[in-house]
């Protein structure tokens, strides 16, 4: 028989920061992941010389300084800053929305031009009290912006009509009136040098990992395991079968290639605003650390609407999903000995720093 304290389910970020965590307490670990590698969504392939972001283009930036310091522990982070295009047909924009997107879409030079023509189109389709994303967005940038640059993106991205999405989704995106193309209004950025990979690995050094293994599978074969406490990091809804039906997500899948060129796109992401064009963006992974490689490597991303079997990515977080939701948090609370974490296990669309906090706080709730 051997003995663990924690079975941790799920090797991402979630589940490594536990791990990590409670092991510097001396506690016992056991990770465990289906996958064939840990990192979850933030895991990175090697492709050409390239550290290739297999799920997803992943910018860490924060502005709490304690996280900041805490996965500098792990890695040097480089100065990259996510300042993404967005093509629309063949028109080609900077994000977020600043003064050089104001200023190619209407000739502008000056602050007061811009808000001068936003405050002209809120005017003719101001609503009092925004009930959703469409009316949201007009609120704040006009309908221009929102025709070129969100309709369309945001109706691929969810495969929802925008007026049936909810408004928080648009208050994660900058306005600004200034000519300032940080995706981010965060204090630190930066992707670490070498990769994410190498924060996983020494976060989760002191534990025994298995990976390729399903949480099911796993407590019916290896029976001379004993753990007490478990810290669960898949979809909650999956942990109680399903019994209260399906949470919804949205899933993204990713179609990459080598390219025989040294630069694709001139930057990490161009987002694809049209809606006729089925992909969202295009990562070109180099740039996210100014690689100088001969090759390059491309991923397209499509969104798609979840079914069983595939990966869930994005929560949706709407009423219908919220009330359904709060069913599984109810049966996890009868559950003394496990705890629910990460943004499957918590059903909320959590960035990086988010993801970190939440394991802190866990780690210093459960010591
Ligand atoms: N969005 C948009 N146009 C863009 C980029 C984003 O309308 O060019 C909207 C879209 O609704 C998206 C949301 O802003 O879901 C949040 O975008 P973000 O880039 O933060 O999404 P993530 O990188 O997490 O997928």
């Amino acid at each position: 028989m051997e003995n663990f304290d924690y079975l941790i389910v799920g090797a991402g970020l979630f589940g490594a920061v536990c791990a990590h965590e409670l092991s510097k307490k001396g506690k016992k670990c056991i990770v465990i992941d289906k996958r064939n590698h840990i990192g979850g969504n933030i895991y990175c392939d090697k492709i050409e010389g390239i550290n290739v972001h297999k799920y997803g283009a992943h910018i860490f930036h924060t502005s709490n300084k304690t996280i900041w310091q805490y996965v500098n522990q792990f890695a040097e982070f480089n100065n990259f800053v996510n300042s993404p295009m967005a093509r629309y047909k063949d028109e080609i924009y900077n994000l977020p929305f600043n003064m050089n997107t104001f200023s190619r879409l209407w000739g502008i030079k000056t602050p007061q031009e811009a808000q001068k023509i936003i405050e002209q189109q809120r005017q003719t389709h101001f609503s009092e009290n925004p009930k959703n994303l469409e009316e949201q967005a007009i609120n704040l940038v006009g309908i221009d912006v929102y025709e070129k640059l969100i309709k369309g993106y945001t109706e691929k991205q969810w495969g929802r009509d925008c007026k049936d999405l909810p408004s928080f989704i648009i208050k994660r995106l900058p306005l600004r009136f200034t000519y300032n193309n940080n995706y981010f209004n965060d204090i630190y950025q930066g992707i670490p040098i070498g990769g994410y990979n190498k924060i996983i690995e020494q976060l989760l050094s002191k534990s025994v990992v298995k990976l390729e293994i399903d949480f099911k599978e796993f407590t019916k074969k290896f029976k001379g395991i004993s753990y007490k406490k478990i810290i669960y990091t898949g979809a909650i809804d999956e942990f109680f079968d399903y019994k209260f039906g399906h949470l919804e997500y949205r899933t993204v899948s990713f179609e990459t290639e080598v390219l025989d060129t040294d630069n694709y796109q001139g930057c990490a992401v161009v987002n694809y605003t049209e809606r006729e064009i089925p992909f969202t963006r295009i990562i070109e992974h180099k740039h996210f650390e100014f690689g100088s490689q001969p090759k390059t490597v491309i991923s397209k991303e499509y969104p798609t609407e979840w079914k069983p079997g595939l990966e869930p990515y994005y929560p949706i977080n709407d009423d219908k999903n919220t009330q359904l939701l709060i069913k599984y948090q109810n049966e996890a609370k009868k559950l003394d000995n496990v705890y629910f974490g990460g943004r499957l296990g918590q059903y909320k669309y959590f960035d990086m720093d988010k993801t970190i906090e939440s394991a802190l706080e866990l780690t210093n709730k459960i010591m």
